[in-house]
């Protein structure tokens, strides 16, 4: 059953959760935003979300993201930014552009970053995107090696309709939060490395990373994003 108060009490403790660990952290909460993922959720729970304050929402299919983002827009009232993060195959940018969507969260080769500059132009957009970073090493997993994401970070400064954000990296598939710290503390590590070295800009500030069981850990290490679906939807 989806009710508003199901869903608003899941909501307040996903905040809470955040805050604590901002606390911790001796973080500002306002420093890390979340995006909710809509990918379980029916479109009646997402407006109620939408509804309760949430404006930053993610999909990780394009098919989804298309049908929600069609929907949504067909509804009076909250504007919503939509965020592509799961893997993006190069025939379907145009129809993630025509979604509406200016965030992308999983880029992770220089081909895909150069069609969405180039699908940017012609649109007369400038697009926001992230590297994903595989950092765990596990091998079915898409993302840039540690080793490679420097290097894609130096090539995306010269294509001018979109810009280096952030990083963004999953933990290892692991029920145990605690599994996913090292991985997050790396990214970390590796978006320092490209300020020291001068690569990326001051837009580079951002690390997505963290997800419904681990963002509690994310955030401890740094996350400035945290992309949380199954605890905002659980039950709704
Ligand atoms: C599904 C998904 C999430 C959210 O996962 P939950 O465990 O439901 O919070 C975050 N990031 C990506 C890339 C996803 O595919």
């Amino acid at each position: 059953m989806t009710t508003p108060q199901h869903l608003a009490g899941n909501l307040l403790r996903v905040r809470e959760s955040i805050a604590a660990a901002c606390g911790r952290a001796r973080r500002d909460p306002r420093d890390v935003t979340m995006v909710a993922v809509t990918k379980t959720a029916s479109v009646e729970a997402i407006r109620a979300l939408v509804d309760l304050g949430v404006d930053d929402l993610g999909e990780s299919r394009v098919q989804q993201l298309q049908e929600r983002a069609a929907e949504l827009a067909a509804l009076p009232g909250r504007a919503v930014r939509w965020h592509m993060i799961g893997h993006l195959q190069r025939n379907k940018i145009k129809a993630v552009l025509d979604a509406g969507v200016e965030s992308f969260h999983s880029v992770d080769s220089l081909r895909l970053a150069e069609e969405l500059n180039e699908r940017a132009e012609r649109m007369g957009k400038r697009l926001s995107l992230m590297i994903q970073v595989n950092c765990s090493r596990e091998p079915q997993k898409f993302g840039v090696a540690v080793g490679a994401a420097t290097f894609l970070a130096e090539m995306l400064a010269s294509l001018k309709h979109v810009r280096l954000t952030g990083l963004m990296t999953m933990g290892p598939l692991s029920d145990d939060p605690e599994a996913s710290r090292p991985s997050f503390a790396r990214l970390r590590e590796l978006m320092d490395d490209m300020h020291r070295d001068g690569i990326g800009g001051p837009e580079l500030r951002h690390l997505s990373m963290g997800m419904s069981h681990d963002h509690a850990v994310a955030i401890e290490e740094g996350a400035t994003i945290v992309r949380i679906g199954s605890a905002l939807f659980a039950g709704c």
